[in-house]
C-alpha cells in the first residue's frame, strides 16, 4: 500500500517521509518511537495486530546539513507540475535556465524552470522577454514543507500539528 509515514527528528521537526514497512521496522528495531497511529487501519499478521504508524520520531537526533528539497531535474518538474512553464505542454520536457547560463544565469531553484524542447530552443540564449515568452510561474525554491504539502499526494491529518509547528524552521 502506498501509505506514508511522517518521520520526525528527535527534536520533533519534520525529517522525512517513509513507507509503512520502513517505519514499522524503525520502531521494531528501537530506532524510533510511535508518535501517532492510524485510527482506521491496523497491521495484521497471522497471529497479531499492530498499530499502523502515521508519525514516528527518531530516538537519535540526525543533523541535516541542508533542510531544503534537493535541486534535481525531477524535483523541478514536480514543482512545476510537469508542465512547460512557457506553453503549458506536458511533453518533451527539459530544464531551462531562465537567465541563460551563457549570460551568467545560475543553476539554482530560482533560475531553473520546466520547459518543453520547443520553447527551450526557441528561447535559445535569450531572456523570456527577449524571446517573447511569458513564464507562467516565477521559479522559486520550495521548502520541505511546501514540497510535502504539494507533492506527496494525500497528507495525513495526523501530520499537521508537526508540520505547522515547525514551519518556521524551514524558511
Ligand atoms: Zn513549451
Amino acid at each position: 500500500m502506498g501509505r506514508k509515514v511522517l518521520v520526525l527528528n528527535q527534536d520533533y521537526s519534520a525529517f522525512s517521509i517513509c513507507s509503512v514497512p520502513k517505519a514499522f521496522l524503525l520502531v521494531y528495531l528501537d530506532k524510533a518511537e510511535l508518535v501517532a497511529e492510524s485510527e482506521q487501519f491496523m497491521l495484521r499478521t497471522v497471529s497479531a495486530e499492530f498499530p499502523m504508524p502515521t508519525v514516528i520520531r527518531l530516538h537519535r537526533y540526525i543533523s541535516l546539513p541542508y533542510k531544503g528539497v534537493m535541486l534535481t531535474r525531477q524535483n523541478i518538474f514536480k514543482r512545476d507540475g510537469h508542465h512547460c512553464q512557457y506553453c503549458g505542454t506536458t511533453e518533451d520536457l527539459t530544464l531551462d535556465h531562465v537567465l541563460p547560463k551563457s549570460r551568467g544565469g545560475k543553476t539554482s531553484w530560482d533560475n531553473l524552470t520546466t520547459a518543453c524542447k520547443r520553447c527551450n530552443s526557441r528561447k535559445g540564449d535569450y531572456t523570456p522577454d527577449e524571446a517573447n515568452l511569458k513564464l507562467r510561474q516565477k521559479p522559486f525554491k520550495p521548502t520541505f514543507l511546501v514540497f510535502l504539502r504539494e507533492f506527496s499526494g494525500s497528507l495525513e491529518q495526523s501530520w499537521m500539528p508537526f508540520l505547522t509547528k515547525k514551519e518556521k524552521a524551514f524558511k
